[in-house]
Formats: C-alpha cells, sequence, structure tokens
C-alpha cells in the first residue's frame, strides 16, 4: 500500500472485450487476461448469457449428497477432452486448493493402499503451485516462500529442465530418476508445471521432459500431478499442455483460472479409476474429505460450460495456430529489440528477459505500460504477453510497438 501512495491503485469501472476502462475513461489492453484467467475478454455475449440463464434456475446448491445438471455435465465434459484415463472430478475454488486437494488425494490412496510412508512430494526447481500452507511447500519461488518457510513441510526439488540454464531435459529426467531411486518408498507424488514454469518467470521446456517424467515416475511408484492451472485450456497451443508429451496420462490434472473463462472461481482435479477405486469404501474416513461449501458451485459450473461451447464452436485451438503466428509476427519489434533476451513463445505465450534492466524495473515497466495503454506485468526482469484469444493482429501490432518504444526508453 505505501507503494500506491506514488503509484496509485487504478479502479476499473467496466470492461469491453479485451479493453478495461477506468472511472476517468482511460483504457487499457488486458495484455496479461486478468492474471492469466481471462481467455475470451470481458463481457463476452454467451459467458455472460450462460450465467445469467443460470441464475434462473440455480446458483448454488451443497454436493454433499446432492448434485446438479452443470456440474455432472462439466464433468463428463473435462473428462472428455482430458488425457485418456482420468475420468473423476474433485472441485475446489481456486487453483492453489486444487493443488492441495491432489497433493492430499495422492497421500491419502497411498496410505489406504498400505503405504503411510509416502507423504512427501518433489517438485521441480522455479516451481509454483500456490500460496496455501501446502502448496507452498511444493512452490520454489523465494520471494513467496522464505518468510512462511517455518509453516511448511519440508518436501525435496529436483532440476527443472531448461535451456537458458543449461539443464538439458537429459539432464532432469536423470536427476528424477536418481532422486525417486533413493527415496520412492517415502514419496506419494511429483507435481509440475507441463511445458510452461509460469510465476517464477515463464520458463519453457520441451515435452519430452514429461514423457520421461512419467516414465519414471509409473516406475518407481509415485504419482505425477499435472498442474495446468495456467497451462490448461489452449494456453500453450493445445487444450492441455500434457497432450504434447505423447505419454500415458498423469495421475491427477489440476485446473482453474481459464476454466471460467475469468468470470468465477473455480477449480478442478482430474484423477484415475485407480485413485478412485482406492477410496472406494463404507467407512468414511477411507473416503476422501475435502469439505469445501463452495464446492462444484452451480453458476461456475455454467460459465465453465459456456467457455467450453466456445472452444468447440469457434473451433478455438485451430484458429489459435493462426493467431499464435500472427502475434509472434505483430512482436517482431520486441523479439529484435536489443534490450530483449531469450524471446521465447509457447502457444499463446509470449515472454522475454530485459537485459541491463534498471532497479525497480517491473514496477517502472508496468506504470510505462499503463501509460501507453497497455496492462503488462513483468516478473522480475521477465516481460510476458498472455493475451485473451480475441486480440486482435492490429492490437498486437501496436502492443508490439508500444512495448518496443518502452524498452528503447529504459535507461
Ligand atoms: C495461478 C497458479 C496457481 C494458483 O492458483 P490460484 O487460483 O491463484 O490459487 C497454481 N499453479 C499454477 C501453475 C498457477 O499458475
Amino acid at each position: 500500500m505505501k507503494v500506491h501512495e506514488t503509484l496509485p491503485l487504478v479502479p476499473i469501472a467496466h470492461a469491453q472485450g479485451a479493453w478495461l476502462v477506468d472511472f476517468d475513461g482511460h483504457r487499457y489492453l488486458d495484455a496479461v487476461s486478468s492474471w492469466w484467467v481471462n481467455l475470451f475478454g470481458h463481457r463476452h455475449p454467451r459467458i455472460d448469457a450462460a450465467v445469467r440463464a443460470q441464475l434462473d434456475s440455480l446458483a448454488h446448491v451443497m454436493l454433499a449428497g446432492f448434485t446438479h445438471r452443470p456440474v455432472v455435465e462439466l464433468s463428463e465434459r473435462l473428462a472428455a477432452l482430458a488425457p485418456p484415463g482420468l475420468g473423476h472430478a474433485f472441485y475446489a475454488s481456486d487453483g492453489a486448493s486444487a493443488n492441495e486437494i491432489a497433493l492430499k488425494m495422492s497421500f491419502h490412496a497411498w496410505r489406504n493402499r498400505g503405504h503411510p510412508d509416502k507423504r512427501h512430494f518433489v517438485s521441480l526447481a522455479g516451481s509454483y503451485h500456490g500460496e496455501t500452507v501446502g502448496a507452498l511447500a511444493v512452490t520454489d519461488v523465494a520471494l513467496f516462500r522464505d518468510v512462511y518457510a517455518p509453516l511448511l513441510n519440508v518436501n525435496a526439488r529436483v532440476p527443472a529442465p531448461d535451456a537458458r540454464r543449461g539443464v538439458s531435459v537429459e539432464a532432469a529426467a536423470a536427476a528424477l530418476d536418481a532422486y525417486l531411486g533413493q527415496h520412492a518408498a517415502t514419496t506419494a507424488a511429483l507435481i509440475v508445471e507441463p511445458l510452461v514454469q509460469g510465476a517464477s518467470g515463464m520458463a519453457m521446456y520441451d515435452p519430452r521432459y514429461l514423457a520421461q517424467a512419467r516414465e519414471i515416475t509409473a516406475r518407481h511408484g509415485v504419482h505425477l500431478i499435472a498442474d495446468e492451472i495456467m497451462t490448461g485450456f489452449g494456453r500453450t497451443g493445445t487444450m492441455f499442455a500434457w497432450e504434447q508429451a505423447n505419454a500415458a496420462a498423469p495421475d491427477f490434472l489440476c485446473l482453474s483460472k481459464g476454466i471460467t473463462g475469468g468470470y468465477l472461481p473455480l477449480s478442478c482435479v482430474l484423477t484415475t479409476d485407480d485413485v478412485y477405486a482406492a477410496f472406494y469404501a463404507d467407512d468414511t474416513a477411507r473416503g476422501f474429505l475435502h469439505s469445501h461449501s463452495y464446492t462444484g458451485n452451480a453458476l461456475a459450473c455454467a460459465a465453465a460450460l459456456a467457455v467450453l461451447d466456445l472452444f468447440r464452436d469457434e473451433q478455438t485451438i485451430a484458429r489459435n495456430r493462426e493467431r499464435a503466428t500472427t502475434w509472434r509476427r505483430a512482436l517482431a519489434p520486441v523479439a529484435g529489440n536489443p534490450r530483449v533476451r531469450a524471446f521465447r513463445q509457447c502457444g499463446m505465450i509470449f515472454a522475454w528477459e530485459v537485459a541491463a534492466a534498471p532497479p525497480d524495473f517491473a514496477r517502472r515497466f508496468f506504470a510505462d505500460a499503463l501509460a501507453a495503454e497497455l496492462l503488462l506485468r513483468p516478473i522480475g526482469d521477465t516481460v510476458y504477453v498472455m493475451a485473451p484469444y480475441i486480440v486482435t493482429g492490429d492490437e498486437m501490432a501496436m502492443l508490439g510497438e508500444r512495448v518496443a518504444g518502452i524498452l528503447d526508453r529504459l535507461p
């Protein structure tokens, strides 16, 4: 709040498409999809209509002992879209909780199967899985983690494949194999962000790592949790990033962010028959316990169904392939800027580092971007664009020109 004395909060009055408008009538292109959630822009007529229509029948009912049509339909459609074998769904309202659920469920499934010692987790260097106490314990971002470290369970980290740091897919896979060779008996699951490690700075890696991690975890009897909270719903070029792995499905797939197109809080954990069967019993204590009051909220499910309708009816994945090419061309002035290092792309995500960034770069760039009618929010010296899919080639070209101008004016 102290910082906001000199950099005031931006009060948004309304929004339309990819544009946010403040109370003074200034507009901002929402080029980060409001923290990666707003897939189809703001006030999309079809999502608006779906939420309004749902209000006419049911906003919410508890899912303990009850169910409703939107949650059943959403579960069936997500299972059909996900990698084969993930036919069971558990709902929460945010990404961190989805990961908490996957971690708890993995541990509890092993425990029910007679392996109570499998209670640790392994994640990748530079991972981000949310900031609740369990999710933070598998997150490797010092800024978020260090203060709370005394509260966190000790979990292991293995190297992430990262060409920028000289860690090859083979080296990262060998490190995982070696770690599990020693610790599989006490490890419940590996948790990964497939293809793009977002919050630690948009690190992008080769899909071959996922296939190897799947093979290694299966061989050691360890679950694999795919945290697709950011990468899901078309961000990496396929519906789910995991599709690019050419591998058997993960044991858990965690989804949130884009799932409702940025309309309502919702998250979902999909899992396998095998995990489901581990809980199948008369005894309540053997069942999976995570009693979340808003689980499977009907309005949120209705928004998610409208999002899936849009993917189907507008052939979003196919059209995004063209958009990704158009956007890349539009960002050529950025890619070619002398301050830009490691310009990279994964599907609809673009990122780069800024060389010799001045102190306070992230805040300063954010303010400069706002003055240029752009919402862009760097992570340290890394700038990324993760725009709503509806951004036009002209809008992206405008962004490319203006960002290059901001970079040119940096000290
Ligand atoms: C955003 C994010 C989370 C946390 O989701 P919240 O809804 O913010 O709790 C977890 N994992 C990944 C990969 C994310 O990008």
